[in-house]
């Protein structure tokens, strides 16, 4: 729901200024419709529904993984795909990864998002409203999970809530600015709060700049992939733009006025980031005061065509061995959804229309 439309439409139609609040706290309460708001005049609901689609983003595909990850394939209202996540953790958190951009201008080699090239940035509605489809998908604990396998442990129980939200999905985040912020401030209203909203950028130096002068305390993930700059050109041809030093010293300042450790996304791709020397060299980059580093295992396209494959589980152990004993502490990404190709442009890529990981 375009709520600047929304807003506009219910002015020409002389309606009191409380009402884009009111329609707008139903939608974020779970109404799927316009119809299903009945505290508003019956007249007034097939105005709104003539007027403002309810939802401009039309689920193409859903498919759903044992552990309870959920992966929607939307298409915009002109045909473009948007890849939207849900996760399910047993600590009770439930996590929305959204896109921010239909495809990615900036052409990593291992992303599916980025080889399908660049469509359009989302609008800031179009961002909030992939939130807003799972908030009503586990919302509803009847019917959630019509026709998929799930474990008991991914049932949905009664009450269930969205809780985190990480721009990470299609797309670099931060070269679509202005709607990203807007659509970030809507997040508290589906009940995730900016401390449990991240936006990740793969170093788009100005963008994070810009971030650490805005008054909100989300966190800011990088994807730094390499080391050094001449594998990270490789792998991430934004490098050639913002070397690794000015974006660290770019995170260094957000951290510097935010407080907010900068969490490091590091995708294990074997033979190719995974050496000892390499992780000696992320020691020798990261200062652990600033920086959190999580390793994050391949998610493959499973098709036996990708030009990566991800690090097995001993050498991810042997890398983080190597960092701990240097004083630099990692996690590593439990993988999730594997089965449904849970990396964004993975399911686009399967339905003919087109992952980050
Ligand atoms: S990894 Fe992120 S920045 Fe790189 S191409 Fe994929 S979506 Fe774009």
């Amino acid at each position: 729901m375009d709520r600047e439309l929304l807003e506009q439409t219910l002015a020409d139609l002389g309606q009191p200024p409380y009402r884009a609040r009111q329609v707008w706290e139903r939608a974020c309460a779970g109404a799927a419709s316009y119809e299903e708001m009945t505290s508003l005049p019956k007249e007034l609901r097939t105005q709104l529904t003539d007027r403002v689609p309810f939802s401009t983003l039309s689920p193409l595909q859903r498919r759903e993984a044992r552990d309870g990850t959920v992966k929607l394939l939307f298409q915009t209202a002109d045909g473009h795909p948007v890849e939207s996540v849900l996760m399910r953790y047993r600590d009770g958190r439930r996590s929305v990864c959204i896109s921010t951009q239909s495809g990615c201008p900036l052409q990593c080699a291992f992303c599916a998002s980025g080889q399908m090239g660049f469509k359009r940035n989302l609008s800031a509605w179009e961002i909030v409203e992939q939130a807003l489809f799972f908030l009503r998908e586990i919302g509803s604990a009847e019917g959630s999970h019509s026709g998929s396998e799930v474990t008991a442990e991914s049932e949905p129980e009664p009450g269930e809530r969205l809780s985190n939200a990480a721009l990470m999905g299609m797309g670099e985040p931060l070269m679509n600015y202005e709607a990203v912020l807007t659509a970030v401030r809507a997040l508290p209203d589906l009940g995730i709060g900016h401390r449990h909203t991240a936006i990740s950028t793969a170093g788009w130096a100005p963008g994070i700049d810009r971030l650490t002068t805005e008054d909100l305390p989300v966190r800011l993930a990088l994807s730094l992939h390499a080391p050094d700059d001449e594998l990270r050109r490789r792998l991430m041809p934004v490098t050639a733009r913002f070397p690794i030093a000015e974006v660290l010293a770019a995170c260094k300042r957000f951290y510097d006025v935010r407080r907010r450790k900068v969490l490091v996304e590091y995708l294990m791709l074997a033979g190719v980031n995974d050496h000892r020397e390499q992780a000696r060299a992320l020691v020798r980059l990261l200062n652990p005061k600033i920086f959190k580093l999580n390793l994050i295992p391949y998610n493959e396209t499973g098709d036996g065509r990708g030009a990566f494959s991800g690090s097995s589980r001993p050498a991810i152990d042997a890398f983080r061995e190597v960092l701990a004993k240097a004083g630099l502490e990692a996690t590593v990404r439990v993988a999730r959804g594997r089965e449904i190709e849970a990396a964004c442009g993975q399911l686009a890529g399967t339905a003919g229309t087109a992952g980050r990981t």
